[in-house]
């Protein structure tokens, strides 16, 4: 190939970095100047770069670009610099870019699956140049983060979600691929924007919804094996638990906002009893927001519950209640919930709105996801304290506008008291002359790391237990130093090493349940998986 080309190829490409041997071997001669720079230092002056735009999308643009000319830049960038870029790279920019895709839409990233594209999956699979694919996430596009319904320009998640992938748990860049199913929009703003880059009519629904998804499906599978890791992201609620519950028997499926969701919180409140007391089937637990996010860590509660005591799962699930945009989630509802919502249904009188449930159920533990800001309120966080020592608090709604309250709210209406936790993050707080420090209780702690574990254990389903075993790997990551600043998540500095735990534990429940095909069990699947994971150093061509 010709160096010009070397250039202009993401995969091969290392800028000035290219030494004079390479220079002379790979026709480079003239092509750059003279100059030539250690992979250190092109991060150093990147990170100049892009520290001087002030536009959070000018930042996420400049590291698309990136990832375009120099892969291994990029992710050496990401890996170097993770607590700054993860908010460009992933929530709460790439909303923004998702919301403004058309119009800054230069290269195409992944593959777009429309409906015009019905009966020949398969082929527009083998037109993407990679063939050995180890995880895919794919989005319909109709509940992008907490943005609503962006169609076909959601394709930034897919992307970004994978960008994790390699930079926290290591998988190689070339295994993953994002995917956007594009069966239409119900966004009016975007049927009529003129820059829309997907289908122009109504969402597709029903039997032909069904049979393009069951299509994709059969053709992945075919195409990569029982071992692909299927990611499902930001579909509407309505398809998300039908869909895992589908293909959850046949494919290697995950879905993050219900799964990753309840994993990392579980991780949180197991962390978090180490500073209040307590199992978690001493406590009592309301949630507003009965959706994905909700039910998700309400089941994961239970599961651990159930896991911990014995106490069968039904039973359990009794310490656990929910607000949904209704009220209360109660037996007189049952008939008018979704399938979901079902298991929530307790024996109790109606009741119709957060602050009525926190003063009947009295929560040791409240949690907000419901998408809705400012509804974690003065006097709910004061009745939260009145009934607590140490109330746990956490804010999930994303982005940060819709945060249930915000930390220094938390701190202040606690007397400090609260441990708290939110989705998107916020800065430390000050509060009578003591600093408190919140943690975040982001996705991205633990979907890299599960994905890793099934990857390096050749497992060929997702179990619940896998989830647990997520959950108690992160929250032996928190050291009693977090804890006493008031953190139930370890800083994302150390995330390789979390990463590589959490795919230990995991690949050791799949090797335990029989689920694992990859034979023998590595000895030390700590060590293993660090060694599997990707380095972006650049490697010298001779
Ligand atoms: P979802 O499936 O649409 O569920 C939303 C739920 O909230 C529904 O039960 C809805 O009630 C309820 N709700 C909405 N507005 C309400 C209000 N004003 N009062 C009471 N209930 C209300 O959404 P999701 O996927 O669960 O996501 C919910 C939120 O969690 C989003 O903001 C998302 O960004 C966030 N989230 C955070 C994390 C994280 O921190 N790691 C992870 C995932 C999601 P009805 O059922 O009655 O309509
Ligand atoms: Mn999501």
């Amino acid at each position: 190939a010709s160096g010009y080309q070397l250039l202009r190829d993401p995969h091969y490409n290392k800028g000035l970095a290219f030494n004079d041997k390479e220079r002379d071997a790979h026709y480079l001669r003239g092509l750059l100047p003279p100059a030539i720079v250690n992979h250190d230092l092109q991060v150093k002056k990147l990170m100049n770069n892009i520290r001087q735009y002030q536009v959070p999308l000018q930042r996420y643009m400049a590291m698309m670009d990136l990832q375009e000319s120099n892969e291994r830049l990029f992710y050496k960038m990401l890996m170097d610099h993770v607590e700054e870029l993860l908010p460009i790279v992933y929530t709460p920019t790439v909303g923004e870019a998702c919301q403004k895709y058309g119009t800054i839409f230069r290269r195409p990233q992944g593959l777009f699956i429309s409906l015009k594209e019905k009966g020949r999956i398969l082929e527009v699979l083998k037109n993407w140049p990679e063939k050995k694919i180890q995880v895919i996430v794919v989005t319909d596009g109709e509940r992008i983060l907490g943005l609503g319904d962006l169609g076909c320009q959601g394709m930034g998640i897919p992307v970004g979600k994978l960008s994790l992938y390699t930079a926290l748990g290591g998988i190689r860049p070339s295994a993953c691929l994002p995917i956007t199913i594009d069966v239409g929009t119900n966004n009016e703003d975007l049927l009529k924007n003129e820059f829309y880059i997907g289908l122009r009519q109504r969402r597709a629904t029903g039997q032909e919804y069904a049979e393009l998804i069951d299509e994709f499906m059969a053709a992945v599978k075919q195409m990569y094996g029982e071992k692909v890791l299927i990611q499902f992201e930001d579909f509407a609620n309505h398809n998300a638990f039908d869909l895992l519950a589908k293909y959850g028997p046949s494919h290697l499926v995950f879905n993050d906002d219900i799964q990753g969701t309840a994993s990392v919180v579980l991780a949180g409140l197991i962390s978090a009893l180490k500073s209040v007391g307590g199992q978690l089937a001493d406590h009592t637990f309301l949630f507003l927001g009965a959706g994905e996010a909700g039910t998700g860590i309400a089941e994961l509660i239970a599961l651990e519950i159930s896991k911990q005591t014995g106490i069968p799962l039904v039973e359990s699930r009794k310490k656990i209640w929910l607000v949904d945009s209704k009220g209360l989630i109660v037996k007189s509802r049952l008939d008018s919930l979704q399938d979901f919502k079902r298991p929530w249904a307790h024996e109790h009188e109606t009741v119709p709105n957060l602050i009525n449930a926190v003063k009947v159920i009295k929560p040791t533990v409240l949690i907000g996801s419901s998408g809705a800001g400012k509804t974690f309120t003065k006097e709910v966080v004061e009745t939260m304290t009145s009934l607590n020592e140490k109330p746990i608090i956490l804010a999930l709604s994303n982005p940060t506008s819709q945060s249930e309250c915000t930390a220094k709210e938390a701190y202040a209406w606690s007397k400090g008291r609260a441990i708290f936790a939110s989705g998107s993050p916020f800065d430390p707080v000050e509060y009578n002359g003591k600093t408190y420090v919140s943690g975040q209780a982001n996705n991205a702690y633990i979907f890299p790391g599960l994905g890793l574990g099934l990857i390096i254990s050749g497992a060929i389903r997702v179990h619940d237990d896998m989830l647990l075993a997520a959950s108690e790997a992160l929250a032996s990551q928190v050291s009693q130093e977090n804890l006493d600043n008031g953190l139930i998540y370890p800083p994302f500095t150390n995330i390789r090493k979390i990463s590589a735990h959490i795919a230990a534990r995991v690949a050791a429940k799949a090797y335990e349940l029989g689920l694992a095909t990859r034979l023998p069990q590595p000895e030390n699947l700590v060590a293993y998986a660090e060694s599997c994971m990707y380095s972006p150093s650049y490697r010298s061509y001779r």
